[in-house]
């Protein structure tokens, strides 16, 4: 289906509710006609917010917690049981809080994402679950910190987290639609056990990653199908001092970080896991890559079997294809570390994400596209909403003088859409230039900016473009927001 069908679906669909026609669900016969099925219209049950936020992953719980802790009645929807999205399913560490300072002798060490994503951080700390932002003390050109967190915890902490900022939390919802008013989304649709209803707001913040949100609404957006798809292991009963160990009497790993583990300080929570020899050939055949992290002592994460999709990440044909084929590569990762991994001759898979994960499903069109000469410049903007350091392509690219650049508020704005935003990893068309804005930290930051954003307009109730930028940035530094320009 191309754009303009897929969205005119969602746009008749939202008509049809609005219209308030028939309002049974249930299949009628003489609407069955060849191919096609006609679903009859019904009256939705409608509930109204000022801000309601697409998708409780990485961009979204903060960009919801934003938008609630302004005082906005803020929805957030997700369509799995819980929150976090893919930190909690895809990454090893979160990228990154820092500067890049130790790749540049003399620059001065920086935290350059704070605010909420932050607080997460401090939560986690608390209870154990996360390393802390632990210096690398091998392959810090890369970065120069490694965080990382327990996934599981991380759920539950961003979820009491939105529970306490008065977040209305709609997970097992999945958003099935729009509802326009020429160019501005009146409401969602969204589909539960609850029933379909139609979610009202002023305004809107797509943080789906595939950006459904905004096709639904009619945006312009492309699907580059230029990253490996991947599942995401975690190995529970190994010896993990057993394995670094070995890895170090055979020439070491390429990358190290000392922090929290098990609740001791200064144990090993990063390192390359890959042993080379057989080991790596067969890896390869599988898609497998080993950059490794824990935070606790018998477990690691993320072993990732990465697979090219043939066909389009947004058919579920072709993922339904690609989530059996690397299924199949993820128990042959296991029986690979077992045979060769001394400390792994017990392992077993202790989790694997619900769905395949990708880093980067629907491009979708903004205001802006950040390109990679303003991420390796190191580019502030008269409208920056935060300010980041990392590349994950480092050290082939790094961002200049181990400083920042800025994510722009017009990077945010999607074109020709009056009052939807978008964060997370469905900005930026530049494939290098994707490989930094699309990490955790900075999808983070991008939800703080965002969610601040929907509030002021919803309270103003002005579009996206009429914000006036000084009233953002106040309300950015007020919740410890960042900037460097
Ligand atoms: C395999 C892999 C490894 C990675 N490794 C790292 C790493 O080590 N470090 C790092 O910093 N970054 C890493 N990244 C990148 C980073 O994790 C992602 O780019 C980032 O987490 C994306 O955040 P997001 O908010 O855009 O999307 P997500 O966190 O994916 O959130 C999107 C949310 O929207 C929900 N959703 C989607 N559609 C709907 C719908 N229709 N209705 C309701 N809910 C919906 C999803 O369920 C999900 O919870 C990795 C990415 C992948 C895929």
């Amino acid at each position: 289906m191309n754009r303009r069908e897929f969205s005119r679906n969602s746009v008749l669909l939202g008509m049809g509710a609005l219209a308030g026609f028939g309002e049974s669900g249930q299949a009628m016969a003489q609407n069955q006609s060849g191919d096609y099925y006609e679903e009859p219209a019904k009256k939705l049950p409608v509930r109204k917010f000022d801000v309601v936020v697409a998708g409780a992953g990485t961009a979204g719980v903060v960009a919801a917690m934003a938008a609630a802790r302004q005082g906005a009645k803020t929805m957030l929807i997700e369509r799995k049981g819980y929150t976090g999205g893919t930190v909690t399913e895809g990454g090893t560490a979160l990228h990154s809080f820092y500067n890049l300072w130790k790749a540049f002798p003399g620059v001065e060490k920086r935290q350059v994402v704070r605010g909420i994503p932050q607080q997460i951080i401090d939560r986690l700390m608390a209870i154990g679950a996360c390393s802390g932002h632990a210096e690398m003390v091998r392959g810090y050109d890369y970065d120069s910190v490694c965080t990382a967190i327990d996934t599981e915890l991380y759920k539950l902490v961003t979820m009491q987290m939105l529970d306490e900022a008065g977040v209305f939390i709609a997970v097992n919802t999945l958003l099935t639609g729009a509802i326009m008013d020429g160019s501005r989304i009146r409401g969602a649709i969204v589909d539960s056990r609850s029933g379909r209803e139609a979610i009202y707001a002023k305004t809107f913040v797509d943080c789906s990653a595939y950006g459904d949100l905004a096709a639904f609404a009619g945006a312009d957006y492309k699907v580059p199908n230029d990253y490996a798809c991947c599942n995401s292991i975690g190995l529970a009963n190994v010896d993990l001092d057993g394995y670094v160990a070995h890895l170090e009497e055979h020439g070491g790993s390429n990358q190290l970080a000392y922090g929290m583990r098990s609740g001791q300080p200064g144990k090993v929570v990063r390192f390359n896991g890959g042993l080379g020899g057989e080991f790596s050939t067969e890896a390869r055949k599988i898609g497998m890559s080993s950059m490794i992290t824990t935070v606790h002592d018998n477990y690691l994460m993320f072993v990732k079997c990465d697979f090219k999709v043939p066909g389009s990440v947004v058919n579920r044909d072709d993922m339904a294809r690609a989530e059996l084929e690397v299924r199949k590569r993820q128990a042959k990762a296991v029986e690979l570390f077992r045979k060769y991994v001394p400390g792994c001759e017990k392992a077993f898979m202790a989790r694997t994400s619900p769905t395949l994960n990708i880093r980067r499903g629907r491009l979708i069109t903004c205001d802006y596209d950040i390109t990679l000469d303003d991420v390796l410049e190191g580019r502030h903007f008269d409208d920056d909403v935060m300010a980041y350091g990392f590349h994950d392509s480092a050290p082939r690219f790094q961002v200049k003088n181990g400083g920042t650049y800025g994510i722009p508020y017009k990077a945010q704005r999607v074109k020709g859409i009056e009052n939807l935003l978008a964060c997370g990893m469905m900005i930026t068309s530049n494939h290098d230039a994707h490989m930094s804005t699309r990490n955790t930290v900075c999808c983070m930051g991008q939800g703080q900016g965002a969610g601040t954003a929907a509030a002021l307009c919803a309270a103003k109730n002005c579009g996206t473009r009429d914000l006036r930028y000084s009233d953002l940035r106040d309300a950015l530094t007020k919740a410890d927001v960042y900037f460097e320009a």
